[in-house]
């Protein structure tokens, strides 16, 4: 005789508390089932068939007493302990079937394997081997809906044995078929039995019951029959189990598609789900395309006009008189060459001289600057080159014209270049002729210049050694404060008094910047408030789902899911819905843009705002996802089974 039945109850209740009374479901059982056993409970109703059924199957657990699963008490299995001893111990049946509706009967079939972990292939061709098995090979496709009561219970008996469990337990299995069906399905029952399987059934029916090797018969949650547990004299050992848990990724996977399925049926309902999300997505990014678009063109506006420029000229700011001071040089301009950040220097000094060729005379603006002048000025040259450092180092007599000036001396097309021009009466010989720039911001011809080396000018020209203005060029123009400031604190060590001012053009760029900062915190605070909407419409949405879905829960739960797998599997849905309203308001986002440009509005993509949007719809599918998951995680099977 073996040592241990496979399940043992021992002095157990299960008490409900409603209200004031206390409802005894089950009132100190005592029972043994041993391996192999066929076994009818009956009873009234109400008098805790069902009740008994859940504690055996550790769906519910006892309120008092110990039960035993091969002589191990299951108030020592946690959670996910009891999920794999549902799994691998017990298949259940049920009165009225409780297969999922979405999905085929080959996927109801697969849902326990799923929880064990067995790979998809294996899954799916167990499954069909199953139905085959049971005589419904052409119905796996086809869906609960499309298949009778009696081929629904078949169903519901593969995936009861998907996992070869020891034990089935079916509550009134043939209670909602006709006697045809119900005589196949307790024949199907039967051959379980005979196979080696432990067999519990719940029954009304007196002539199901009497095929039984024992009835055990309740009345008012107390066992009055049946109890005296008889040992079989060849002890038939429960089969081999299938252990393992599914690895995360394959889970999600499946929770993907279940999800999607699960999306697909409520397809109006998930259309306006993701409305909110796409709409969230989709102003993130077609408004910070237009914001960029619109920055790129006030960028680009104020570079042409040179911010990227800071002045030093002498006097202080605001001071008129700056003309008379002549305590800023070349020397201050070479000290400039050494600050970070600065690209360029030119010193300058104008003055007005007349310009004589032959017998014409004009009179024009005489400049000494540096050879940076055309890189800094951005200004080709149309014949000649431009004076070079070793014009400047020897003090040479070259001059380069403005058009307007090589207009006014050398009117019969003649090639001024090698020509000499007296600027003051001093010759100058001409090298080069600068490319015509039109007129200025302010109305004034630029072409009416002359350009001449600075140290030459300040020897033959202009006397004294000062110039009036320093202009740089810095490399970065988001350091552009910093570089001001060290130019600042340079001359200040220099001149040791505050001769000079030093002014910022960048400063309308800044200007610029702020407004564009404060446009993009708007935006994403839209965007952000919509995307907070569109999840709380996910949210609202996921609830309802769960309390939609409690049956399929339960069976989950009773098929073996762990409250992990119930969690993963909702959240999951709710990421699906927010992944997909991303993709469609990105998608939706870049139309509009492009649609915008097409009307000339300034638009310009960057793929940050894309990326982050779509992972913010992700984040925001997660985070609202997760208290309708954790409901649904935490339903109590029971309650959730036996939920309409
Ligand atoms: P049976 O399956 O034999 O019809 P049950 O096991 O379903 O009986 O129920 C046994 C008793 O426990 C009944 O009186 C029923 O009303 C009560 N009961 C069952 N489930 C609950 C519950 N979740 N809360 C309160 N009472 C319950
Ligand atoms: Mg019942």
């Amino acid at each position: 005789m073996s040592a241990a039945p496979l399940l043992e109850l021992d002095a157990v209740s299960r008490f409900y508390v409603s209200g004031t009374t206390v409802v005894r479901a089950l009132d100190d059982c005592s029972l043994k089932i041993w391996a192999g056993e066929f076994v009818a409970i009956m009873g009234q109703s109400g008098s805790g068939k069902s009740t008994l059924m859940n504690v055996i199957g550790c769906l519910d657990r006892p309120t008092a007493g110990h039960y035993r699963v091969n002589g191990q008490d299951v108030a020592s299995f946690d959670g996910d302990g009891l999920a794999e001893l549902r799994r691998n111990t017990f298949g259940f049946i049920f009165q009225r079937y409780n297969l999922l509706a979405n999905a085929t009967a080959e996927e109801n079939v697969e849902i326990p394997a799923v929880y064990a972990g067995l790979a998809r292939d294996e899954r799916r061709s167990r499954a069909r081997e199953l139905l085959v098995q049971l005589g419904l090979g052409e119905r796996s496709h086809h869906r609960p809906t499309e298949l009778s009561g009696g081929q629904q219970q078949r169903v519901a008996i593969a995936r009861a044995l998907m996992n070869d469990p020891p034990v089935i337990l079916a509550d009134e299995p043939t209670g909602a078929l006709d006697s045809r069906s119900g005589l196949e399905v307790m024949a199907l029952l039967k051959e379980l039995h005979a196979t080696g399987r432990t067999l519990i059934l719940i029954t009304h029916d007196e002539h199901i019951a009497s095929q039984a090797e024992r009835v055990i018969r309740l009345r008012d949650g107390r066992v009055i029959d049946g109890f005296d547990a008889v040992a079989p004299t060849t002890p038939r050992l429960p089969s081999a189990h299938r252990g393992g848990t599914p690895g995360l990724l394959p889970e999600i996977l499946e929770s993907t598609k279940m999800a999607l399925r699960s999306l697909r049926v409520n397809f109006f309902r998930t259309a306006l789900t993701l409305l909110g999300i796409v709409i969230g997505v989709a102003s993130v990014v077609t408004m910070l395309a237009i914001g960029s678009g619109s920055t790129k063109k006030v960028m680009e506006q104020i570079s042409a006009m040179g911010t990227n420029l800071l002045i030093a000229r002498p006097g202080a700011l605001g001071f008129r008189g700056g003309g008379d001071i002549v305590t800023m040089t070349p020397d201050d301009a070479e000290a400039m060459t050494e600050i970070p950040n600065v690209d360029l220097v030119l010193p300058e000094r104008s003055s007005r001289y007349t310009a004589r060729f032959g017998n014409l005379d004009y009179m024009t603006t005489v400049t000494g600057a540096w050879p940076s002048m055309p890189e800094m000025r951005d200004w080709a040259l149309s014949a000649g080159s431009f004076f070079n450092d070793r014009d400047l180092a020897g003090y040479a007599p070259v001059t380069v014209l403005g058009s307007t000036v090589v207009k006014q001396l050398f009117p019969n097309d003649e090639d001024p270049i090698g020509r000499f021009v007296l600027l003051r009466n001093v010759p100058f010989e001409v090298i080069g002729v600068l490319a015509p720039k039109g007129a200025s911001m302010f109305g004034s011809d630029q072409d009416d210049v002359v350009f001449i080396p600075l140290s030459t000018g300040l020897i033959r020209l202009f006397g004294g050694a000062h110039v009036h203005s320093i202009t740089m060029k810095v490399a970065d123009l988001t350091r552009i404060a910093e570089t001001e400031q060290a130019i600042t604190k340079l001359l200040r060590e220099r001149h040791r008094i505050e001769d000079f001012s030093v002014r910022n053009m960048a400063s309308m760029i800044e200007m610029a910047t702020a407004t564009q900062k404060t446009l993009t915190l708007l935006l994403g605070a839209v965007a952000l408030i919509s995307l907070i909407v569109g999840g709380i419409g996910v949210m609202n949405i996921m609830l309802v789902s769960v309390t939609e879905r409690m049956r399929e829960i339960g069976v989950r739960v009773a098929t073996g899911a762990r409250m992990r797998d119930i969690m993963l599997q909702f959240n999951t849905e709710a990421a699906v819905v927010c992944m997909i309203g991303g993709v469609i308001g990105v998608a939706l986002g870049i139309g509009i843009g492009l649609l915008l440009r097409a009307f000339g509005i300034d638009v310009l993509f960057s793929p940050w705002p894309s990326v982050g949007a779509f992972a913010s719809a992700l984040v925001t599918g997660l985070v609202f996802g997760f208290l309708p998951a954790r409901k649904a995680a935490r339903l109590d099977p029971v309650v959730a089974l036996a939920s309409e």
